[in-house]
Order: structure tokens, then C-alpha cells, then sequence
């Protein structure tokens, strides 16, 4: 039984979808892409001279997180190629659960209860009513854009997609997902191969709470944070620890993508 209905089936059979390195959706469905050869890449970390197309901002691993122990809980999904079927499955399930915690940490905040101050403290460096004012509308935009996302919203992380949601075309290999931050209408997400070598949700063993590591979850929350319409937020300091590092800087921290992540994930380092 569908757990979620993928349009484009062909006699009912749902069409694979190709997530490895340089693949391409169904081309049955996929539009012919306008490539302009003549925009090259810059990393969007670096600075950009010659670009009409802005970058896609990236998110890569953490260059200080802790050994990853991949451990999907789908085998499948490390495969080169997943059903529609099956990856709408596991993206509606990351959706709804990034749901729920945006929306506990929406009413924490509103309530401006002592875990509300405790977690801005924690990665904003400030309790006061300014973090309480800048975050709430950031956390109901999140959930206006997860309230807004699909199957469809998800494309592989490829020259073809970048240019699609309005960004220059090149990739970065390193990273595992990425967003146009300009694509508000949209709202595409693109993934990586990689990114489905993450652990779903990395939670504490037995626990509900988050291990500070990357995570399917995470890398989703972060990749939205990035949107113009939701925190226009920047990947100056990738990875949760790297994040920390910079809570003491409230300016920084509040629009560095990580902290925002780590703060709807209510994530504190042990
Ligand atoms: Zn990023």
C-alpha cells in the first residue's frame, strides 16, 4: 500500500528514481534544463565577480564533527536508485518529524519558557527579547515551508537541478544537499548521494534527544534555514560543534545555518 501517491507512474509501476552522482530524474518528467555553459562555478563560499545566477548554498560535512557511524535504518536508501515510492515514504516521515519539533520549539519560545532561554543562550548567546523576536517568525517560517514541501520538492543534487530552482549550475561534490536560496517559490530541496548515508535522525540511544552530529533531519532543517524568505541564514561555520564554537557571537550565530538547525533540534553537546 502507497504510503504516499507519486504522480507520473507509468503502468503503475513507479519510475526509479536515480540519486548517485550525475544522475537524472525520469526524463519523462523532467524538463530540458537551459544550461548556460558560459556561468562557472564559484563556490559560494568564495566570492562571486561575474554571476547574474546566485549559488546554491551547500550544506558539506562538518569538518569537526564526530566520526560518523552510518547506520540507515532503509538499506535501500544507499543505493544508487530508490522507488518513488519508498523515498516518498522516508522524506514525508523526515518532514513530519522536523514538523512536530518546529513546532515545539515555536510554542517554547512563545511561552519564552526556561528551556526557550536556556536553548537561545545555548547557540544565540542572548536571552533577551530581541532572540525571542528574531527567532519566532524564523520558526513559523520553517513551518510554512515544511508545511509546503513534497516528494516533488526534492531533486537530485546535479548541474541540471541548480540551474532549475534558479542557481549556477555547477555542484559541489562535497556537499550533501543544497538549496537556491532565492527559490522561494519552490522551495526545492536538492540531495546528494551522501545524504543518504546519514543517519536518519541520530538521536541518543533510548533517548528523544539529538547526538550533535549531522543528520538526515538536521541537514533538512539547515538547508531551509538558507532560504531568502526564512533566515537567508550562511554556512560560516558548518558542522553543530563548529556552530557552538561561535554561540559567545549572537550577530554570527543567528544567521549561521547550523545554529539555527541545532536550536529547532533543541541539541546541547554532552
Ligand atoms: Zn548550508
Amino acid at each position: 500500500m502507497p504510503f504516499f501517491k507519486v504522480p507520473g507512474t507509468v503502468n503503475g509501476i513507479a519510475p526509479m528514481r536515480k540519486f548517485s552522482k550525475g544522475g537524472s530524474v525520469n526524463p519523462d518528467r523532467a524538463p530540458v534544463w537551459h544550461q548556460e555553459p558560459g556561468l562557472g562555478w564559484h563556490d559560494h563560499l568564495r566570492s562571486r565577480s561575474n554571476l547574474d545566477a546566485p549559488d546554491v548554498a551547500n550544506k558539506r560535512s562538518g569538518t569537526k564533527e564526530l566520526p560518523q557511524e552510518a547506520a540507515p535504518d532503509i538499506p535501500e536508501l544507499v543505493s544508487n536508485s530508490l522507488s518513488d515510492e519508498r523515498f516518498a515514504e522516508h522524506i514525508m516521515g523526515l518532514i513530519k518529524e522536523a514538523t512536530s519539533l518546529t513546532e515545539a520549539r515555536l510554542a517554547s519560545l512563545t511561552r519564552w519558557d526556561a528551556d526557550a532561554k536556556m536553548l537561545t543562550n545555548y547557540w544565540f548567546g542572548s536571552s533577551d527579547d530581541q532572540i525571542k523576536a528574531y527567532l519566532i517568525p524564523i520558526m513559523g517560517s520553517i513551518l510554512r515551508v515544511l508545511r509546503g514541501l513534497n516528494p516533488k520538492s526534492f531533486l537530485p543534487y546535479d548541474a541540471a537541478s541548480t540551474t532549475s530552482v534558479g542557481c549556477s549550475g555547477q555542484v559541489d561534490q562535497s556537499a550533501d544537499a543544497a538549496v537556491c536560496p532565492v527559490d522561494t517559490n519552490g522551495h526545492r530541496i536538492l540531495l546528494a548521494a551522501q545524504f543518504f548515508k546519514r543517519d536518519a535522525f541520530n538521536r541518543v540511544y533510548g533517548t528523544r534527544e539529538f547526538l550533535p552530529r549531522d543528520s538526515q533531519l538536521s541537514i533538512l532543517l539547515h538547508e531551509i534555514t538558507h532560504f531568502k524568505d526564512v533566515a537567508g541564514s550562511n554556512d560560516a561555520y558548518y558542522g553543530i560543534r563548529n556552530a557552538k564554537s561561535i554561540s559567545d557571537k549572537t550577530a554570527e550565530a543567528k544567521v549561521n545555518a547550523d545554529s539555527l538547525a541545532a536550536h529547532v533540534l533543541g541539541i546541547t553537546i554532552k
